[in-house]
């Protein structure tokens, strides 16, 4: 089963990737974290891109849709959920395009929906573990006081990312209004549209999305 978790940033889209992850055996592909990997390993890519995502704006579709096509090619697995990827419309077209080529389709494209208010304030205060990637926030989930991550029991160190600030937050809002909100159009006509609140606890938004895969998968 394929399926893409698409909404804002902060709209928790890798915390639920993360689970999925670790509850059906799938490949979460986070662009994002491709990017960032690119980042900090200085490539030259890395070197092309660090701008672009410091100021909340997105990276060419060349790049990404190639990050994306190297990965499909890789091994076989229970599925594939595509985080932060699709964001406009050419990507949207390449991913089926790419997917077909393997003999693979998409499954389901879930909307993840949280209002501006409440992602600003998840995105601010947001920071997460440098060990397994676990996601803590300031005043719901604070860092544990002894430093040892409540997911990976590991003595962590926790990240915040350069371009979690109200600055870039503006613009990378901005980007998803513009260019990836027409994705919910493009698959709602196609009839892959499914909705969840992102809003409520972590494990009931879990939980709706396991009621969609199920349903999906039957
Ligand atoms: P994310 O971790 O998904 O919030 O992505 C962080 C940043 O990486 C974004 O603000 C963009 O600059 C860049 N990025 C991630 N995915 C994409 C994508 N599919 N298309 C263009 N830029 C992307």
């Amino acid at each position: 089963m394929n399926i893409i978790l698409l909404g804002p940033p902060g709209a928790g889209k890798g915390t639920q990737a993360r689970h999925l992850v670790d509850g059906r055996g799938m490949t979460q592909l986070s662009t994002g974290d491709m990017l960032r990997e690119a980042k900090d390993s200085g490539t030259e890519m890395g070197q092309v891109v660090a701008d672009v995502m410091a100021k909340g704006e997105l990276v060419t579709d060349e790049i990404v849709i190639g990050l994306i096509r190297e990965k499909l090619q890789g091994e076989k697995t229970a599925g594939f959920i595509f985080d932060g990827f699709p964001r406009t419309l050419a990507q949207a077209d390449a991913l089926g395009a790419l997917l077909a080529e393997q003999g693979e389709s998409l499954d389901a494209v879930i909307e993840m929906r949280v209002d501006d208010e409440a992602l600003v304030e998840r995105i601010t205060a947001r920071s997460t573990c440098g060990n397994c990637g676990e996601v803590y926030n300031d005043k719901t989930k604070p860092i544990p006081a002894d430093g040892v991550c409540s997911n990976c029991g590991e003595k962590a160190e926790f990240k915040r990312r350069a371009d979690d600030n109200a600055e870039s937050l503006k613009q990378r809002l901005m980007e998803y209004y513009k260019k990836t909100s027409p994705l919910l159009g493009y698959y709602y006509a196609k009839g892959q549209l499914e909705r969840v609140d992102g809003l409520g606890d972590i494990s009931e938004v879990q939980s709706a999305i396991a009621g969609v895969l199920d349903a999906t998968a039957s």
